[in-house]
């Protein structure tokens, strides 16, 4: 086999689409199995769309996503560059070696006629809109005036009517068209510029491109390339198509639907690990049910033979699901990292009381890691649904006050105040003794001051075991609590 070069080929029209991860994530896996070259190619030839910033917006997500190119815009490498803007003269080269053979020619079409010729086959019901090849037929001479009196014209292809054009694609097995379907594609518009299907065929030969890994949106326009490598006389690259993506409804995968740019999955903190695995799971497995990957397990079982071809349904809780498990598989060192840099984006940053929060130790925070390390998928919950780590509860979870705190609970609770005051440097089990005894002498049953007294504590109904946020907060700030809840909590 040839050496493996790929390329991720995006349009820079907005930011990273989880569509484009997934053809940049397979085409980098595919690279790395195979000891081959992954290739960053930005292709910008249309103007109209391009949008100012897109370019670092895509080479940061994949960066952050840890898929690094070998070769690229900021990268640089022998084939380059890598903008397409900047290689206009060479489709300018290319484009006349194909008018000379008569593949393609040049159109003088007037905006007007091309709106008048396609009303006319909507009319007359034609599947799609077709040039109908009036500049095929224009003299040399007519031509030559044209040009020097400057009449815009586009060049298109020259699609040969009646022919089968075929294809190998890894995922789709043999494809077929018929080239009476295919439009006379315009390959150099009238700005000068190449359309993306000329450009992508130069530069995918000219960067020795080995396969063309896509999605299969660009199914439809592969046969117009592969008349293009069999007109220059070059060598097609092997093409693999990867299903669409779908909305659990199996309507193709929209923004409508929720979110599709990376970063809004990075906003919303999502671990890249999660996402990176996740999305590879979008059209491939490994031919077992295993779906926890790390980057270098995906790269090891990664093979396009094993891509389906059927649409790929993208579940949030599948990602929300992995998210977890990446989460409770860092270390507690890396947890403790992340949960700095949360608190330091919350809103605890700007609150006058918030400092404290910022400069608790270390061991606090490991401390809190580890009693809610399995009772969250994101860094984010650590701040959210233990909020009682960090500060005291300014209210009580109101069907827990009702259910739980009763005329008699107030009295009860100082008891417990006391008995806990006579606790030095209590651990768990001596709260747990204490509260115990206090049952007992009260004669209730425990659960009447558990309950209590986790609201007291946190303000919530649920969370870990109480004895454990006890000890995490530790006995002064216990009795504090319990004394405001029962100066707070009023009974029903
Ligand atoms: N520029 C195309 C895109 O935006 C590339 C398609 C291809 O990989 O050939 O997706």
């Amino acid at each position: 086999m040839k050496s493996v070069r790929v390329r991720f080929a995006p349009s820079p029209t907005g930011y990273l689409h989880v569509g484009g991860l997934r053809t940049a994530l397979y085409n980098y896996l595919f690279a790395r199995k195979n000891n081959g070259k992954f290739v960053l190619r930005i292709e910008d030839t249309d103007r109209n769309r391009f949008v100012e910033g897109a370019v670092e917006n895509l080479i940061s997500a994949l960066k952050w996503c840890g898929l690094d190119f070998d070769e690229g815009p900021e990268t640089g490498g022998k084939l380059g560059p890598y903008l397409q803007s900047q290689r206009l003269g060479i489709y300018q080269k290319y484009i006349q070696e194909l008018v000379v053979k008569g593949d393609a020619y040049y159109c003088f079409c007037t905006h007007e006629r091309l709106e008048a010729l396609k009303e006319e086959q909507q009319k007359q019901k034609f599947p799609q809109a077709k040039y109908d090849k009036h500049c095929l037929s224009l003299s040399k001479s007519r031509i030559e005036e044209n040009l020097a009196n400057r009449i815009p014209f586009v060049i298109r292809l020259n699609v040969v009517p009646n022919q089968k054009i075929i294809f190998d694609d890894i995922v789709r097995s043999r494809v077929e068209f018929d080239s009476n379907n295919v439009d006379d594609q315009v390959l150099i518009k009238s700005d000068g510029y190449p359309t993306y299907h000329f450009a992508n065929v130069v530069d995918d030969h000219l960067m020795e491109i080995s396969h063309v890994i896509r999605g299969e949106e660009w199914l439809s326009s592969t046969p117009k390339h592969v008349l293009l490598y069999d007109s220059f006389g070059w060598e097609r690259p092997i093409f693999a198509h990867l299903p669409l993506l779908l909305n659990p409804d199996r309507s193709k995968l929209s923004k409508r639907q929720g979110d599709v740019a990376v970063e809004d999955y990075r906003a919303k903190g999502f671990l890249k690990e999660a996402l990176v695995n996740f999305v590879a799971l979008l059209g491939w497995n490994a031919g077992d049910d295993k779906e926890f990957y790390y980057m270098n397990e995906l790269i090891e079982n990664f093979s396009l033979e094993r891509v389906n071809k059927s649409g790929a349904v993208f579940d949030i809780e599948k990602l929300n699901w992995l998210n977890a498990e990446h989460l409770r598989k860092k270390s507690n060192d890396d947890l403790l990292t992340m949960l700095r840099i949360e608190i330091l984006n919350s809103q605890f940053s700007t609150l006058p009381t918030g400092r404290q929060v910022l400069n608790l130790p270390d061991a606090y925070l490991l401390k809190v890691i580890s009693a809610m390390k399995e009772r969250v998928s994101f860094v984010k919950e650590y701040l959210s649904n233990s909020p009682y780590f960090f500060e005291a509860p300014s209210k009580y979870d109101e069907s827990s006050v009702l259910k739980n705190w009763k005329s008699e609970t107030p009295d009860q609770m100082k008891k417990l105040y006391e008995s806990f005051a006579k606790l030095n440097t209590p651990v768990k089990e001596d709260f747990e003794a204490s509260l115990k005894e206090t049952a007992a002498e009260l004669n209730i049953d425990a659960g009447k001051l558990i309950h209590p007294l986790r609201l007291a504590v946190s303000g919530m109904s649920s969370g870990p075991g109480v004895y454990d946020i006890l000890v995490i907060i530790g006995l002064e700030e216990t009795q504090k609590r319990i004394d405001k809840a029962i100066n707070t909590i009023s009974v029903i």
